[in-house]
């Protein structure tokens, strides 16, 4: 049996980076960069001021305080989208919003809280300023030519502000892979057409885990289907997903074990090659990999919840490579917690426990949501984590050390 670590390296050597492509910014979501993003300007673009109030020249305000103030005449006003044109002059200040240009030599901004009109076309300044208060300067986040996004970043929310505040209209991106999801069973039914659920029958569930994984994961779902324990079907679905041109990946779940109705490994072994079978993992040891074609074979157990596990230990880090993802972020975040309760573990393989990590008292404490059965959905709703509990140890006590994988 493989180590975890070894599979998903063995794995990762197959995965090939998609080609890229420039599509419109508002659609760039979810995708990854694929060229380093150059700024065209400073950013702030111009001086701003960083407060509502007055911009003034600091050494014309040096003496002011509540007691004495200083009165300096206003020249103007100065908005946001509307600047000052002009300069400003010995003793005079001009009226300025947040994100407004600071006009031309003046060197502070104060707060429309320490000032006060007392006539009209005059304000009186309560406090001193050192020269650059309350400005924000050109260039103080971004300075032009700067790079703001290299190449393998993942595209969110922050990201795309920064493509459009650097003016980039249609980022490069790489394309997505694209999965076919095969389901497989003869007592899966669509849940479409499943009320009352016949006796002896269970919803496809495993279809559309699979399909928002693949899309959680960066990847594209190019089409879903079901075939029945039959190996002739699974044979010739394979051939015919291995003819075509724009699937990257093939992703079954179910008829992967021993048992004598299992087509998977059969069928993937006589159209393409097996790589490897077994991994020492709890949930989901019997896990085929291999190649049909050009394309990658991931033979995932049928159990709803090892089906989700290794898919998210095996698939995912292949859909973010074949994305552009970089490789220092292919994996899941890992941190070091406590155990919020005892666990009962047997070595001899990896297991992923399906937990909840909560801080306690500013400690990470990780408990475990139910049930590890592997067809116990309700344990997988509300984990927000694995406890990864290495192949070698046997029972975790509660408050041990233990390492535990981030699922967001
Ligand atoms: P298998 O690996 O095909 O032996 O399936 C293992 C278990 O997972 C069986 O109890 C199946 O009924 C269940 N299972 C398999 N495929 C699905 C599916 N698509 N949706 C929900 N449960 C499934
Ligand atoms: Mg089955």
């Amino acid at each position: 049996m493989l180590e975890v670590e070894t599979a998903q390296q063995k794995i990762l050597d197959f995965a090939r980076i998609k080609e890229s492509y420039r599509v419109p910014i508002l659609d760039a979501l979810g995708f990854t960069i694929a060229e380093n993003v150059q700024s065209d300007t400073d950013l702030p673009p111009f001086d701003n001021s960083a407060v509502d109030g007055f911009a003034v020249r600091s050494q014309d305000i040096a003496s002011a305080s509540l007691a004495a103030p200083v009165e300096l005449k206003i020249a103007g006003d100065s908005h946001a989208g509307t600047p000052f044109f002009g300069e400003l002059s010995e003793g005079s200040a001009v009226r300025i919003m947040t994100g407004a240009p600071i006009p031309k030599n003046a060197d502070a901004c104060i707060m429309v809280e320490d000032t006060k009109i007392d006539r009209d076309g005059f304000v009186q300044i309560h406090e001193s300023l050192e020269s650059g208060r309350h400005m924000r300067l050109a260039g103080e986040d971004v300075q032009k030519k700067d790079i703001v996004l290299w190449r393998g970043m993942h595209l969110g929310a922050a990201e795309i502000a920064m493509l459009a505040a650097v003016g980039v209209m249609k980022p490069l991106v790489y394309k997505k892979p694209r999965v076919v999801i095969v389901s497989t069973g003869d007592e899966i039914v669509d849940p479409a057409e499943s009320s009352p659920l016949p006796y002896g029958e269970i919803r496809n569930s495993n279809l559309y885990a699979l399909a928002a994984l693949v899309r959680e994961s960066g990847g594209e779902v190019h089409s879903m289907v079901h075939i029945a324990d039959d190996y002739d079907q699974t044979e010739n679905t394979f051939r015919t997903l291995g003819d075509m041109q724009d699937v990257d990946l093939i992703v079954t779940a179910g008829g992967v074990s021993m048992g004598d109705r299992d087509f998977i490994k059969p069928a993937l072994e006589k159209i393409g090659t097996l790589e490897f079978w077994k991994i020492a993992i709890k949930p989901g040891k019997p896990l085929a990999f291999g190649r049909i074609a050009d394309k990658l074979v991931f033979g995932l157990p049928g159990n709803p919840v090892s089906a989700m596990v290794t898919f998210e230990l095996f698939v995912r880090p292949v859909i973010r490579k074949m994305s552009g993802i970089s490789d220092d972020s292919l994996f899941r975040l890992k941190l070091e917690a406590t155990a919020g309760s005892d666990i009962e573990h047997i070595p001899g393989r990896q297991e992923f426990i399906r937990a909840h990590l909560t801080s306690q008292d500013g400690r990470l404490t990780a408990i475990p949501t139910g049930d590890q059965g592997s067809g116990i959905m309700t344990s997988m709703i509300g984990a927000n984590s694995y406890i990864v509990v290495p192949i070698d140890v046997s029972n975790v006590k509660a408050g041990d050390r233990i390492t535990v994988m981030m699922l967001a």
